[in-house]
């Protein structure tokens, strides 16, 4: 076990890591926040910062000598800084996880060699490729980049006029996978959090609703059925227990029109359509992170409210201020000075605390 007062480092100097120090210092533990730039949200809170590139070797060596353990808040950390870290402290959730879900094909091969649901997909290194592969998986399909894509960024819809050659410039990557489209009734997510021990505590399933690729609402919990929720638990706990996880992981799904579920994409790191176990559960999903990295013992997931969160992205976080007005709900605040379309600048969580009808 990591005792209260050990720092654990952060990759990445977002909103993420800004919600994990915060979880972090209430249960005493110091934080030391890996970022690019100087003013980043997870700066703003912790205890230490390194401000460097990830590809300095220098300073990624200073920041792993200076923590006890580390974490990712930030999917794209490079592979070469994670291994780094790891060569002189832990990394939790383990490398070759963050690895797994850095890459769309690495990760959608092993969902299957593990007997879990995804869309139909192939592997395109070219404009051809990709016109077999439509031809084979049929139209509507996805082109994603395989590598560096979040939030919808590199993801182009082949519509049934759509050429092949257009669709791969707009990619704008070398490499690509090519995804069957899921008519879907809903996207969901499952978070699950798995201690050194094995133990496993996995969060309500939620469900999600995207505008322009970008999380816009969690509502929580979903409104599906018991038996599509129960199966979304097991797939996300199977998840967890073959990657041997230790941290936290936000499984993204896809339930069909006959109740099926197809895994989208694992993050192993809190998750946005987990930010409203913070006001809603006994424990958030970033003070599980923390138990789970530190060797602590699991915190409960129950809710003792429903929530819907809402993202204030971009010119939205204006809205703060008249949610402060509203009894149930809570702002959350990013810290970012600048707002650009489409960034994440805070969220309102609306509570519906059990025993009190719907308004
Ligand atoms: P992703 O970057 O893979 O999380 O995709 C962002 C969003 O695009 C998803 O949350 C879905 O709303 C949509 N999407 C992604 N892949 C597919 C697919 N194969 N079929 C239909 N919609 C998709």
């Amino acid at each position: 076990m990591l005792p209260p007062g050990s720092t654990i480092g952060v990759l990445g100097g977002g909103q993420l890591g800004r919600m994990i120090a915060m979880a972090a210092s209430r249960l005493g533990y110091r934080t030391h926040v890996f970022a690019t730039e100087p003013d980043a949200p997870a700066v703003q809170v912790a205890a230490a910062a390194t401000i460097a590139s990830f590809g300095d070797p220098a300073a990624v060596a200073g920041f792993a000598a200076a923590i006890d353990v580390a974490t990712c808040e930030f999917e794209n950390v490079p592979a070469a800084a994670l291994r780094r870290v790891a060569a002189k402290r832990p990394v939790l959730p383990r490398p070759e996880i963050l690895e797994i879900a850095q890459d769309r094909l690495r990760e959608k091969n092993f969902l299957r060699s593990i007997g879990v649901a995804t869309a139909d997909f192939r592997d395109v290194a070219d404009p051809d490729e990709l016109a077999a592969a439509a031809r084979e998986l049929g139209r509507p399909a996805v082109l994603k980049t395989v590598r560096l894509g979040y939030d919808g960024k590199g993801q182009v819809l082949l519509g049934a006029d759509t050429s092949p050659e257009d669709a791969w410039h707009r990619m704008g990557a070398a490499h690509g996978i090519l995804e069957g489209f899921v008519d879907f009734a809903c996207e969901i997510s499952v978070i699950v959090a798995r201690g050194s021990d094995g133990a496993l505590a996995a969060y309500p399933a939620v469900e999600n609703r995207h505008v322009n690729h970008i999380l816009d609402t969690t509502i929580a919990p979903a409104r599906i059925a018991p038996d599509i929720a129960a199966e979304a638990t097991r797939i996300a706990r199977h998840i967890a227990e073959r990657l041997d996880l230790v941290g936290i992981l936000a499984v993204e799904m896809f339930v069909t029109r006959s109740g099926a579920i197809l895994v989208n994409e694992l993050a192993a790191r809190p998750h946005n359509s987990g930010h409203w176990t913070i006001d809603a559960c006994l424990t958030s999903q970033f003070e599980q992170l923390v138990r789970a990295i530190c060797g602590l013992p699991l915190g409960s997931t129950e809710h003792h409210a429903d929530a819907v969160m809402t993202n204030l992205i971009g010119r939205d976080v204006a809205r703060w201020r008249a949610a402060l007005d509203e009894p149930n709900a809570k702002v959350h605040l990013y810290g970012k000075t600048r707002t650009r379309p489409g960034r994440k600048m805070g969220h309102i969580t609306r509570l519906v605390p059990h025993g009190r009808a719907a308004p």
